[in-house]
């Protein structure tokens, strides 16, 4: 530490499924984290690779700390130190881990610089989500809002709602849900009517100008209080009459108590988990097209896997290539989810989990077992 003791704090990595491909997962600082959150989250990955047909297996990390104690040395010693006890098991070949919850380029960085001075050579492939200096890919900040986006904009066709006008909820207003709204409305014309953020949130039926909702909230801390907006509760925004309902903050917001109450016909899954399974229940009964999470915020992790392709063909993408290449992935694994919740009359959910269990188990049979 800054004053010269020495604190330990617990890290983990957990490798959940490799039969398709290196694995891959973020690395997550906060203070709850626990072998078993890891453990579930390595899983998640396993199946957000393969529902999206990406050649990755499924791998989480995490330290339990509270970044918001430490100063910016501490974290970068953490980080080091966390990166020296993974080393032997990690590699641009066997496990490139990405940022999560409370980290970020930077700490993405650090590791980089660790790995490469172990091995004696600059090996940018060992993590994505990196800064475009030491070989981001360009689109990578964009990218999972992005993904939700054109996820909600797949089933809005499906559905044969116009996506022109068609009218628009946000609940989280950060990475995801920025990204989000603006794409849906600047490329698609779509109407994002209310936003929120952890301090509540703004309404106005005309339509609200994403980027000048974010100027307000960089200026003021909030969208709330952004001129011409009605303000709203967090609550009330998952019941709003709209089209399409991203929730893009937390998870278990739409339960048993709430979900007869929404009347989007659309809910694309920004945030993970933000779907109970009662909550599933009832919004499958209402004839309610959910993009699961594993599909609809699966853009960050499909840019990410464009980005390890660029570091190991040493080569860049523009940006337009990234998104086009992002928008292609995303569609084809829209329509076969869809395709499969169709004929086996399952909800987008179970039919996403079916597609990305049977491309494991595929994988995992036809390499079979050995020795
Ligand atoms: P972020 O920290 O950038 O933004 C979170 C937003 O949620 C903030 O605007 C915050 O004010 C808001 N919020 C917090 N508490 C709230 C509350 N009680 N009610 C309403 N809003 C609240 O985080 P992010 O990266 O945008 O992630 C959001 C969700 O998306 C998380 O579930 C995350 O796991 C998931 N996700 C993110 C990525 C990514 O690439 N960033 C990828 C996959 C999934």
């Amino acid at each position: 530490m800054d004053d010269g003791s020495i604190k330990v704090f617990q890290g983990y990595r957990v490798q959940h499924n490799n039969a398709r491909g290196p694995f891959k997962g973020g690395i997550r600082y906060h203070p709850n984290v626990t072998i078993d959150e890891v453990r579930a989250l390595a899983m998640w990955m396993s199946w957000k690779t393969a529902v999206v047909d990406l050649p990755y297996g499924g791998a989480k990390g995490g330290i339990a700390v509270n970044p918001k104690e430490l100063s910016e040395g501490e974290i970068e010693r953490l980080t080091r130190r966390y990166t020296v006890a993974i080393a032997p098991i990690i590699g641009p070949y066997i496990d490139i881990p990405a940022p999560d919850v409370y980290t970020g380029p930077q700490h993405m960085a650090w590791i980089l610089d660790t790995y490469s001075q172990l091995v004696g050579r600059f090996e940018p492939a060992i993590v994505t989500g990196k800064p475009v200096e030491l070989g981001g890919s360009l689109g990578r900040k964009q990218a999972t809002g992005r993904g939700t986006a054109i996820a909600a904009v797949e089933a809005a066709k499906a559905l044969n709602i116009p996506i022109k006008n068609a009218t628009v909820a946000v609940q989280g207003y950060g990475n995801v849900g920025f990204y989000a709204a603006a794409v849906i409305n600047e490329l698609y014309g779509a109407k994002v009517v209310a936003v929120s953020d952890s301090k509540g949130g703004i309404y106005n039926s005309d339509g609200l100008n994403p980027q000048k909702v974010l100027e307000h909230k960089k200026k003021t801390g909030s969208v709330v209080g952004f001129p011409g907006a009605r303000e709203i509760t967090n609550e009330e925004l998952l019941t709003l009459n709209v089209d399409i309902l991203i929730p893009a903050a937390l998870e278990g917001v739409i339960t048993e108590k709430n979900a007869n109450e929404v009347k989007a016909k659309v809910v694309a899954e920004g945030a993970n988990g933000p779907t109970t399974p009662e909550a599933d229940k009832i919004l499958f009964e209402k004839g309610i097209l959910v993009v699961p999470d594993i599909l609809a915020n699966a853009g960050g992790v499909t840019v990410s896997y464009f980005e390890w392709v660029q570091n190991l063909m040493r080569v860049q993408w523009t940006e337009e290539e990234v998104n086009m290449k992002l928008h292609d992935k995303i569609v084809k694994a829209f329509n076969e989810v869809y395709k499969i919740h169709k004929e086996k009359n399952v909800d987008m959910r179970t039919a996403a989990m079916m597609l990305a269990v049977q491309r494991v188990a595929d994988a995992v049979k036809k390499r079979g077992l050995w020795p």
